[in-house]
Protein backbone atom coordinates (compact mmCIF):
# COMPACT_ATOMS: atom_id res chain seq x y z
CA UNK A 1 0.00 0.00 0.00
CA UNK A 2 2.71 2.57 -0.93
CA UNK A 3 0.19 5.27 -0.92
CA UNK A 4 -0.85 5.21 2.35
CA UNK A 5 2.43 4.92 3.64
CA UNK A 6 3.29 9.02 2.62
CA UNK A 7 5.60 10.86 4.65
CA UNK A 8 5.24 12.09 6.87
CA UNK A 9 2.68 9.38 8.04
CA UNK A 10 -0.65 10.06 8.75
CA UNK A 11 -1.00 10.22 12.93
CA UNK A 12 -4.42 8.59 12.40
CA UNK A 13 -3.41 5.57 10.42
CA UNK A 14 -2.25 2.28 11.90
CA UNK A 15 -0.51 -0.62 10.22
CA UNK A 16 -0.03 -4.54 11.13
CA UNK A 17 3.09 -4.90 12.90
CA UNK A 18 2.51 -1.07 14.68
CA UNK A 19 2.57 -1.73 18.82
CA UNK A 20 -1.30 -0.60 18.74
CA UNK A 21 -2.44 -2.25 15.65
CA UNK A 22 -4.49 -5.11 17.42
CA UNK A 23 -6.57 -2.52 19.77
CA UNK A 24 -6.97 0.01 16.50
CA UNK A 25 -8.69 -2.87 14.69
CA UNK A 26 -10.57 -3.98 17.98
CA UNK A 27 -14.82 -4.53 17.31
CA UNK A 28 -16.84 -3.99 19.92
CA UNK A 29 -18.08 -7.69 19.83
CA UNK A 30 -14.41 -8.53 20.52
CA UNK A 31 -16.06 -12.59 19.25
CA UNK A 32 -15.36 -10.78 15.89
CA UNK A 33 -11.35 -10.98 14.36
CA UNK A 34 -11.14 -7.78 11.85
CA UNK A 35 -7.84 -8.20 10.08
CA UNK A 36 -7.89 -5.30 7.60
CA UNK A 37 -5.07 -3.99 5.21
CA UNK A 38 -5.04 -0.54 7.80
CA UNK A 39 -6.79 1.01 10.15
CA UNK A 40 -7.41 4.88 9.62
CA UNK A 41 -9.23 7.23 12.82
CA UNK A 42 -9.41 10.10 10.85
CA UNK A 43 -10.71 13.68 13.89
CA UNK A 44 -12.79 15.40 11.43
CA UNK A 45 -14.44 15.32 7.73
CA UNK A 46 -11.12 16.72 5.73
CA UNK A 47 -8.64 13.84 7.80
CA UNK A 48 -11.78 11.34 6.23
CA UNK A 49 -11.61 12.46 2.83
CA UNK A 50 -7.79 12.16 2.40
CA UNK A 51 -8.56 8.35 4.13
CA UNK A 52 -10.74 7.60 1.30
CA UNK A 53 -8.52 9.57 -1.42
CA UNK A 54 -5.25 7.49 -0.25
CA UNK A 55 -7.17 4.17 0.27
CA UNK A 56 -8.62 5.07 -3.79
CA UNK A 57 -5.16 5.89 -4.40
CA UNK A 58 -3.31 2.28 -2.95
CA UNK A 59 -6.44 0.47 -4.28
CA UNK A 60 -7.77 -0.41 -1.34
CA UNK A 61 -11.30 -0.01 -0.59
CA UNK A 62 -12.75 2.05 2.74
CA UNK A 63 -15.20 0.19 5.66
CA UNK A 64 -16.47 2.56 8.00
CA UNK A 65 -17.49 1.83 11.38
CA UNK A 66 -18.25 3.41 14.41
CA UNK A 67 -18.51 0.97 17.34
CA UNK A 68 -18.38 -2.34 15.69
CA UNK A 69 -21.50 -3.45 17.23
CA UNK A 70 -22.22 -5.02 13.41
CA UNK A 71 -18.56 -6.17 12.73
CA UNK A 72 -19.27 -9.86 12.34
CA UNK A 73 -20.97 -9.76 8.85
CA UNK A 74 -18.07 -7.07 7.79
CA UNK A 75 -15.23 -9.30 8.97
CA UNK A 76 -16.73 -12.51 7.13
CA UNK A 77 -15.97 -11.25 3.77
CA UNK A 78 -12.37 -10.55 4.44
CA UNK A 79 -10.44 -7.25 4.99
CA UNK A 80 -7.19 -7.76 3.73
CA UNK A 81 -7.83 -5.48 0.84
CA UNK A 82 -9.68 -2.71 3.06
CA UNK A 83 -9.37 0.38 5.23
CA UNK A 84 -11.24 0.17 8.45
CA UNK A 85 -12.02 3.87 8.96
CA UNK A 86 -13.49 4.02 12.96
CA UNK A 87 -15.55 7.40 13.49
CA UNK A 88 -15.47 7.30 17.15
CA UNK A 89 -13.72 10.66 17.14
CA UNK A 90 -16.08 12.07 15.06
CA UNK A 91 -18.06 12.66 18.91
CA UNK A 92 -19.62 16.18 18.41
CA UNK A 93 -23.36 16.40 19.85
CA UNK A 94 -25.13 19.37 19.19
CA UNK A 95 -29.10 19.89 20.11
CA UNK A 96 -31.43 22.47 18.91
CA UNK A 97 -33.84 22.89 21.12
CA UNK A 98 -35.80 25.24 19.07
CA UNK A 99 -36.03 23.07 15.97
CA UNK A 100 -36.24 19.68 17.92
CA UNK A 101 -32.87 18.73 15.58
CA UNK A 102 -30.01 16.54 17.01
CA UNK A 103 -26.99 17.10 15.10
CA UNK A 104 -24.38 14.41 16.12
CA UNK A 105 -21.07 13.71 14.60
CA UNK A 106 -20.85 10.17 12.49
CA UNK A 107 -18.71 8.27 15.85
CA UNK A 108 -21.45 9.32 18.48
CA UNK A 109 -22.97 6.45 20.39
CA UNK A 110 -26.16 6.88 21.91
CA UNK A 111 -26.06 7.62 25.47
CA UNK A 112 -24.32 11.18 25.39
CA UNK A 113 -27.46 12.23 22.79
CA UNK A 114 -29.93 10.96 24.82
CA UNK A 115 -28.77 13.18 27.75
CA UNK A 116 -28.33 16.13 25.70
CA UNK A 117 -31.50 16.03 24.24
CA UNK A 118 -33.42 15.31 27.68
CA UNK A 119 -31.58 18.54 29.27
CA UNK A 120 -34.13 20.49 26.84
CA UNK A 121 -37.25 17.30 27.45
CA UNK A 122 -36.61 15.85 23.98
CA UNK A 123 -36.03 12.31 23.57
CA UNK A 124 -34.37 10.71 20.15
CA UNK A 125 -35.39 7.39 18.84
CA UNK A 126 -32.55 5.26 20.30
CA UNK A 127 -32.51 1.51 21.36
CA UNK A 128 -32.08 -0.75 23.71
CA UNK A 129 -28.60 -0.06 23.91
CA UNK A 130 -26.12 3.25 25.13
CA UNK A 131 -23.53 2.48 23.44
CA UNK A 132 -25.00 1.34 19.99
CA UNK A 133 -23.84 3.74 17.04
CA UNK A 134 -26.04 6.70 16.50
CA UNK A 135 -24.99 5.77 12.76
CA UNK A 136 -24.84 2.09 12.32
CA UNK A 137 -28.07 2.06 13.42
CA UNK A 138 -29.91 4.91 12.11
CA UNK A 139 -28.67 4.12 9.05
CA UNK A 140 -30.17 0.36 9.09
CA UNK A 141 -33.29 1.41 10.67
CA UNK A 142 -33.33 1.58 14.29
CA UNK A 143 -36.03 0.61 16.59
CA UNK A 144 -36.73 0.98 20.29
CA UNK A 145 -38.79 1.92 23.13
CA UNK A 146 -40.77 4.56 21.09
CA UNK A 147 -40.89 2.35 17.57
CA UNK A 148 -44.51 1.36 17.48
CA UNK A 149 -45.80 4.94 18.12
CA UNK A 150 -42.74 7.17 16.29
CA UNK A 151 -41.70 4.62 13.98
CA UNK A 152 -37.71 3.88 12.82
CA UNK A 153 -34.85 6.11 13.54
CA UNK A 154 -34.02 6.10 9.78
CA UNK A 155 -37.45 7.64 9.43
CA UNK A 156 -36.51 10.72 11.36
CA UNK A 157 -33.11 11.20 9.89
CA UNK A 158 -33.13 14.89 8.38
CA UNK A 159 -29.77 15.40 7.11
CA UNK A 160 -26.04 13.92 6.82
CA UNK A 161 -22.82 14.81 6.07
CA UNK A 162 -21.14 12.23 3.45
CA UNK A 163 -17.38 11.58 2.35
CA UNK A 164 -18.18 9.99 -1.15
CA UNK A 165 -16.12 8.12 -3.33
CA UNK A 166 -13.75 11.01 -4.84
CA UNK A 167 -13.55 12.19 -1.29
CA UNK A 168 -16.16 14.82 -1.67
CA UNK A 169 -17.85 16.27 1.55
CA UNK A 170 -21.82 16.68 0.51
CA UNK A 171 -24.63 17.21 2.37
CA UNK A 172 -27.44 15.50 1.77
CA UNK A 173 -31.05 15.94 2.58
CA UNK A 174 -34.83 15.74 0.85
CA UNK A 175 -33.51 18.42 -1.00
CA UNK A 176 -29.92 18.05 -1.61
CA UNK A 177 -28.59 14.72 -3.16
CA UNK A 178 -32.47 13.54 -2.40
CA UNK A 179 -31.55 10.25 -3.81
CA UNK A 180 -28.21 9.44 -1.74
CA UNK A 181 -30.86 11.06 1.45
CA UNK A 182 -33.31 8.32 0.38
CA UNK A 183 -30.54 5.89 0.19
CA UNK A 184 -29.11 6.44 3.68
CA UNK A 185 -32.96 5.78 5.22
CA UNK A 186 -32.07 2.71 6.13
CA UNK A 187 -30.58 1.34 3.39
CA UNK A 188 -27.01 0.86 5.08
CA UNK A 189 -23.43 2.24 5.34
CA UNK A 190 -22.36 1.47 1.56
CA UNK A 191 -22.44 4.82 -0.11
CA UNK A 192 -19.84 6.79 1.72
CA UNK A 193 -18.53 8.17 5.19
CA UNK A 194 -21.40 9.74 7.26
CA UNK A 195 -19.28 12.38 9.19
CA UNK A 196 -23.02 13.68 10.83
CA UNK A 197 -26.11 13.42 10.99
CA UNK A 198 -29.05 15.23 11.98
CA UNK A 199 -32.31 14.16 12.96
CA UNK A 200 -35.62 14.83 14.49
CA UNK A 201 -35.90 14.72 18.40
CA UNK A 202 -39.62 14.47 19.98
CA UNK A 203 -41.02 16.10 23.04
CA UNK A 204 -40.82 13.03 25.47
CA UNK A 205 -40.14 13.95 29.20
CA UNK A 206 -41.04 10.77 30.75
CA UNK A 207 -42.71 7.66 29.38
CA UNK A 208 -44.77 4.67 31.20
CA UNK A 209 -42.05 2.26 31.64
CA UNK A 210 -40.40 -0.67 33.26
CA UNK A 211 -39.92 -4.92 33.12
CA UNK A 212 -42.13 -7.77 34.45
CA UNK A 213 -40.17 -10.85 35.67
CA UNK A 214 -41.49 -14.62 36.21
CA UNK A 215 -39.91 -17.91 36.38
CA UNK A 216 -39.18 -19.93 32.94
CA UNK A 217 -42.00 -22.12 34.65
CA UNK A 218 -44.60 -20.01 33.65
CA UNK A 219 -43.28 -18.78 29.81
CA UNK A 220 -45.87 -21.03 28.05
CA UNK A 221 -49.11 -19.42 29.67
CA UNK A 222 -46.79 -15.66 29.28
CA UNK A 223 -45.82 -16.21 25.81
CA UNK A 224 -49.00 -17.30 24.96
CA UNK A 225 -50.37 -14.07 26.37
CA UNK A 226 -48.15 -12.13 25.18
CA UNK A 227 -48.40 -13.17 21.69
CA UNK A 228 -51.87 -13.00 21.07
CA UNK A 229 -52.26 -9.29 23.05
CA UNK A 230 -49.13 -7.85 21.16
CA UNK A 231 -50.26 -7.51 17.64
CA UNK A 232 -53.28 -5.88 18.84
CA UNK A 233 -51.97 -3.88 21.09
CA UNK A 234 -52.30 -0.02 20.65
CA UNK A 235 -49.49 1.76 18.75
CA UNK A 236 -48.25 3.66 22.42
CA UNK A 237 -46.48 0.27 23.51
CA UNK A 238 -43.62 -1.24 22.56
CA UNK A 239 -42.56 -4.27 24.28
CA UNK A 240 -39.98 -7.80 24.41
CA UNK A 241 -40.40 -10.72 25.35
CA UNK A 242 -37.42 -13.15 26.51
CA UNK A 243 -36.37 -16.13 28.36
CA UNK A 244 -33.02 -15.14 29.73
CA UNK A 245 -30.22 -17.51 31.34
CA UNK A 246 -28.55 -15.98 33.47
CA UNK A 247 -25.46 -16.14 34.91
CA UNK A 248 -24.35 -16.38 38.82
CA UNK A 249 -22.38 -13.38 38.02
CA UNK A 250 -22.05 -11.38 41.55
CA UNK A 251 -22.58 -8.18 39.68
CA UNK A 252 -26.40 -9.14 39.24
CA UNK A 253 -29.02 -8.63 41.58
CA UNK A 254 -29.61 -11.52 43.93
CA UNK A 255 -33.43 -11.74 42.27
CA UNK A 256 -31.58 -12.32 38.81
CA UNK A 257 -28.32 -14.12 39.54
CA UNK A 258 -27.72 -17.26 38.07
CA UNK A 259 -31.80 -17.37 37.25
CA UNK A 260 -33.99 -18.67 33.87
CA UNK A 261 -36.88 -16.46 33.83
CA UNK A 262 -39.05 -14.70 31.22
CA UNK A 263 -38.49 -10.69 31.09
CA UNK A 264 -40.93 -8.47 29.32
CA UNK A 265 -40.29 -4.85 29.17
CA UNK A 266 -40.59 -1.94 27.26
CA UNK A 267 -42.66 1.56 27.46
CA UNK A 268 -46.24 3.35 26.78
CA UNK A 269 -45.94 6.94 25.87
CA UNK A 270 -49.45 7.45 27.10
CA UNK A 271 -50.98 8.91 30.60
CA UNK A 272 -50.63 6.72 33.29
CA UNK A 273 -54.06 5.70 33.32
CA UNK A 274 -54.00 4.46 29.75
CA UNK A 275 -50.90 2.82 29.88
CA UNK A 276 -51.89 0.95 32.82
CA UNK A 277 -54.92 -0.03 31.05
CA UNK A 278 -53.13 -0.81 27.98
CA UNK A 279 -50.58 -3.00 30.20
CA UNK A 280 -53.67 -5.14 32.01
CA UNK A 281 -53.89 -8.42 30.39
CA UNK A 282 -49.77 -8.59 31.13
CA UNK A 283 -49.72 -7.54 34.75
CA UNK A 284 -52.67 -10.65 34.85
CA UNK A 285 -50.59 -13.14 34.91
CA UNK A 286 -49.14 -12.04 38.34
CA UNK A 287 -45.36 -11.08 37.54
CA UNK A 288 -42.83 -11.49 40.34
CA UNK A 289 -41.29 -8.23 39.78
CA UNK A 290 -43.21 -5.31 37.87
CA UNK A 291 -41.31 -2.26 37.92
CA UNK A 292 -43.48 -0.49 35.19
CA UNK A 293 -44.11 3.31 36.28
CA UNK A 294 -43.30 6.85 35.12
CA UNK A 295 -39.62 7.07 34.63
CA UNK A 296 -37.36 9.94 32.89
CA UNK A 297 -37.20 9.22 29.37
CA UNK A 298 -33.38 8.94 29.28
CA UNK A 299 -33.67 6.02 31.75
CA UNK A 300 -34.86 4.04 28.82
CA UNK A 301 -31.23 3.25 27.41
CA UNK A 302 -30.48 0.70 30.14
CA UNK A 303 -33.99 -0.64 30.49
CA UNK A 304 -32.98 -3.61 28.94
CA UNK A 305 -30.27 -4.24 30.49
CA UNK A 306 -27.74 -4.67 27.31
CA UNK A 307 -24.02 -5.05 27.57
CA UNK A 308 -21.79 -1.94 27.70
CA UNK A 309 -18.35 -2.14 26.28
CA UNK A 310 -16.86 -4.68 24.47
CA UNK A 311 -18.69 -8.14 24.48
CA UNK A 312 -18.35 -11.34 22.68
CA UNK A 313 -21.82 -12.01 21.31
CA UNK A 314 -23.35 -14.41 18.29
CA UNK A 315 -26.47 -14.54 17.36
CA UNK A 316 -29.25 -15.12 14.83
CA UNK A 317 -32.77 -12.94 13.84
CA UNK A 318 -35.58 -12.71 11.90
CA UNK A 319 -38.38 -10.50 11.35
CA UNK A 320 -41.52 -12.68 11.47
CA UNK A 321 -44.92 -12.56 9.86
CA UNK A 322 -46.47 -14.02 12.70
CA UNK A 323 -46.30 -16.70 15.32
CA UNK A 324 -48.25 -19.23 14.17
CA UNK A 325 -48.87 -22.13 17.03
CA UNK A 326 -46.10 -23.96 15.56
CA UNK A 327 -43.52 -21.06 15.78
CA UNK A 328 -45.05 -21.01 19.77
CA UNK A 329 -44.05 -24.92 20.64
CA UNK A 330 -40.56 -24.14 18.29
CA UNK A 331 -39.81 -21.68 20.68
CA UNK A 332 -41.07 -22.88 24.41
CA UNK A 333 -39.44 -26.06 23.12
CA UNK A 334 -36.27 -24.86 23.05
CA UNK A 335 -36.37 -21.60 25.99
CA UNK A 336 -38.95 -23.30 28.81
CA UNK A 337 -37.87 -24.38 32.15
CA UNK A 338 -36.11 -28.19 31.68
CA UNK A 339 -34.18 -27.54 28.61
CA UNK A 340 -30.86 -26.73 28.21
CA UNK A 341 -29.44 -24.05 26.39
CA UNK A 342 -26.21 -22.15 25.65
CA UNK A 343 -28.23 -18.83 24.61
CA UNK A 344 -28.13 -16.06 27.26
CA UNK A 345 -31.33 -15.12 25.37
CA UNK A 346 -34.60 -15.81 23.39
CA UNK A 347 -36.48 -12.81 22.32
CA UNK A 348 -39.28 -11.61 20.23
CA UNK A 349 -39.48 -7.89 19.89
CA UNK A 350 -42.87 -6.73 19.31
CA UNK A 351 -43.56 -5.01 15.66
CA UNK A 352 -46.49 -3.09 13.90
CA UNK A 353 -48.03 0.18 14.48
CA UNK A 354 -45.71 2.86 12.71
CA UNK A 355 -42.71 0.34 12.09
CA UNK A 356 -45.27 -1.39 9.21
CA UNK A 357 -46.43 1.93 7.68
CA UNK A 358 -44.91 2.58 4.29
CA UNK A 359 -42.78 5.69 4.21
CA UNK A 360 -41.91 6.08 0.19
CA UNK A 361 -38.73 8.80 1.44
CA UNK A 362 -36.51 6.13 2.93
CA UNK A 363 -34.89 2.98 1.24
CA UNK A 364 -36.23 0.80 4.35
CA UNK A 365 -40.23 2.36 4.03
CA UNK A 366 -41.37 -0.29 6.60
CA UNK A 367 -40.80 -3.18 8.85
CA UNK A 368 -43.02 -6.02 7.11
CA UNK A 369 -44.15 -8.19 10.31
CA UNK A 370 -45.30 -8.43 13.26
CA UNK A 371 -42.19 -9.75 15.31
CA UNK A 372 -38.20 -9.96 15.60
CA UNK A 373 -37.45 -13.13 16.94
CA UNK A 374 -33.38 -13.06 18.10
CA UNK A 375 -31.14 -15.19 19.71
CA UNK A 376 -27.55 -14.66 21.53
CA UNK A 377 -25.24 -16.16 22.97
CA UNK A 378 -22.19 -15.15 25.16
CA UNK A 379 -19.28 -16.24 22.86
CA UNK A 380 -16.07 -15.93 25.45
CA UNK A 381 -14.22 -18.71 23.90
CA UNK A 382 -14.89 -20.21 20.08
CA UNK A 383 -16.37 -23.68 21.85
CA UNK A 384 -18.60 -21.07 23.30
CA UNK A 385 -19.20 -19.30 20.12
CA UNK A 386 -19.67 -22.49 17.99
CA UNK A 387 -22.55 -23.86 20.46
CA UNK A 388 -24.16 -20.14 21.21
CA UNK A 389 -24.35 -19.59 17.45
CA UNK A 390 -26.13 -23.20 16.62
CA UNK A 391 -28.09 -22.72 19.05
CA UNK A 392 -29.04 -19.11 17.77
CA UNK A 393 -29.87 -20.54 14.16
CA UNK A 394 -31.75 -23.59 15.60
CA UNK A 395 -34.07 -21.20 17.53
CA UNK A 396 -34.73 -19.04 14.43
CA UNK A 397 -34.41 -21.41 11.94
CA UNK A 398 -37.13 -23.31 13.88
CA UNK A 399 -39.48 -20.19 13.56
CA UNK A 400 -38.88 -19.24 10.28
CA UNK A 401 -40.08 -22.35 8.97
CA UNK A 402 -43.33 -21.76 10.44
CA UNK A 403 -44.01 -18.07 8.63
CA UNK A 404 -43.71 -15.97 5.79
CA UNK A 405 -39.62 -14.07 7.45
CA UNK A 406 -37.15 -11.90 6.21
CA UNK A 407 -33.60 -10.54 7.70
CA UNK A 408 -33.41 -6.74 9.65
CA UNK A 409 -30.30 -5.84 8.75
CA UNK A 410 -29.41 -4.38 12.12
CA UNK A 411 -30.10 -7.52 13.67
CA UNK A 412 -28.25 -9.39 11.48
CA UNK A 413 -24.87 -10.63 12.74
CA UNK A 414 -23.84 -12.91 10.06
CA UNK A 415 -23.80 -12.11 5.85
CA UNK A 416 -27.08 -11.80 4.43
CA UNK A 417 -28.01 -10.75 0.84
CA UNK A 418 -28.91 -7.56 1.82
CA UNK A 419 -31.18 -6.87 -1.07
CA UNK A 420 -33.92 -9.44 0.81
CA UNK A 421 -34.60 -7.10 3.46
CA UNK A 422 -36.03 -4.38 0.66
CA UNK A 423 -38.75 -4.87 -1.78
CA UNK A 424 -37.87 -5.33 -4.68
CA UNK A 425 -38.36 -1.97 -6.37
CA UNK A 426 -36.14 -0.19 -3.48
CA UNK A 427 -33.18 -3.32 -3.52
CA UNK A 428 -33.33 -2.30 -7.77
CA UNK A 429 -32.92 1.65 -6.91
CA UNK A 430 -30.38 1.18 -3.84
CA UNK A 431 -28.19 -0.72 -6.40
CA UNK A 432 -28.45 2.00 -8.60
CA UNK A 433 -27.73 4.86 -6.10
CA UNK A 434 -24.44 2.74 -5.30
CA UNK A 435 -23.35 2.37 -8.73
CA UNK A 436 -23.98 6.47 -9.25
CA UNK A 437 -21.79 7.11 -6.46
CA UNK A 438 -19.81 4.55 -5.97
CA UNK A 439 -19.09 3.53 -9.44
CA UNK A 440 -16.15 1.62 -8.81
CA UNK A 441 -17.42 -0.17 -5.17
CA UNK A 442 -14.88 1.79 -2.89
CA UNK A 443 -17.19 2.01 -0.04
CA UNK A 444 -17.62 -1.82 1.96
CA UNK A 445 -20.34 -1.73 4.42
CA UNK A 446 -21.54 -4.93 7.22
CA UNK A 447 -24.06 -5.65 4.43
CA UNK A 448 -23.67 -5.87 1.11
CA UNK A 449 -26.05 -6.47 -2.22
C1 LIG B 1 -26.15 -5.00 22.41
C2 LIG B 1 -26.85 -4.56 21.14
C3 LIG B 1 -28.08 -3.91 21.23
C4 LIG B 1 -28.74 -3.50 20.07
N1 LIG B 1 -29.97 -2.90 20.18
C5 LIG B 1 -30.60 -2.52 19.04
C6 LIG B 1 -31.90 -1.93 19.10
O1 LIG B 1 -32.49 -1.78 20.16
N2 LIG B 1 -32.49 -1.59 17.93
C7 LIG B 1 -31.87 -1.74 16.72
O2 LIG B 1 -32.45 -1.36 15.70
N3 LIG B 1 -30.64 -2.27 16.64
C8 LIG B 1 -30.01 -2.69 17.77
N4 LIG B 1 -28.80 -3.28 17.68
C9 LIG B 1 -28.20 -3.50 16.36
C10 LIG B 1 -27.42 -2.28 15.94
O3 LIG B 1 -28.31 -1.27 15.52
C11 LIG B 1 -26.49 -2.66 14.77
O4 LIG B 1 -25.51 -3.56 15.26
C12 LIG B 1 -25.82 -1.44 14.16
O5 LIG B 1 -25.22 -1.82 12.93
C13 LIG B 1 -24.81 -0.87 15.10
O6 LIG B 1 -24.31 0.33 14.59
P1 LIG B 1 -22.85 0.76 15.05
O7 LIG B 1 -22.53 1.98 14.29
O8 LIG B 1 -22.77 0.76 16.52
O9 LIG B 1 -22.04 -0.52 14.57
P2 LIG B 1 -20.86 -0.68 13.48
O10 LIG B 1 -20.52 -2.12 13.47
O11 LIG B 1 -19.80 0.29 13.76
O12 LIG B 1 -21.56 -0.27 12.13
C14 LIG B 1 -22.38 -1.17 11.41
C15 LIG B 1 -22.35 -0.71 9.96
O13 LIG B 1 -22.97 0.57 9.86
C16 LIG B 1 -22.30 1.34 8.89
N5 LIG B 1 -21.73 2.52 9.54
C17 LIG B 1 -21.47 2.72 10.85
N6 LIG B 1 -21.00 3.96 11.05
C18 LIG B 1 -20.95 4.55 9.83
C19 LIG B 1 -20.55 5.83 9.37
N7 LIG B 1 -20.14 6.80 10.20
N8 LIG B 1 -20.62 6.08 8.04
C20 LIG B 1 -21.07 5.15 7.16
N9 LIG B 1 -21.46 3.93 7.56
C21 LIG B 1 -21.40 3.63 8.88
C22 LIG B 1 -21.22 0.48 8.28
O14 LIG B 1 -21.72 -0.16 7.12
C23 LIG B 1 -20.96 -0.52 9.38
O15 LIG B 1 -20.41 -1.77 8.90
C24 LIG B 1 -28.13 -3.73 18.81
C25 LIG B 1 -26.90 -4.39 18.73
C26 LIG B 1 -26.27 -4.81 19.88
C27 LIG B 1 -24.98 -5.56 19.76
Amino acid sequence: MPALLTTPRPQHLHLPGDADFDAARAAWNVAVDQRPAAVAVPADSAQVADVVRDAVRAGLRVAPQSTGHNAGPLAAHGLDDTVLLRTHLLDSVHVDPVARIARVGGGVVWQPVVEAAAQHGLAALHGSSPDVGVAGYSLGGGIGWYARSLGMAAHSLTAAEVVTADGSVVRTDAHHEPELFWALRGGGGGFGVVTSLEFRLYPVETAFAGFMLWDAVHAEALLRAWSDWAPAAPDEVTTSFRVLRLPPMPELPPFLRGRHVVVIDGAVLADDESARRILAPLRAVAPEVDTFGRVPAAALTRLHMDPEGPTPGVSDAAILDALPAAAIDAFLSRTVAGTTSPLLAAELRQLGGALGRPDASAALSRLDGQFLAFGVAIAATPQMATAGHAAAADLVGALRATTGHRPYLNFAEDPVDASTAFDATSARRLAQVRAAIDSTGVFVANHRF
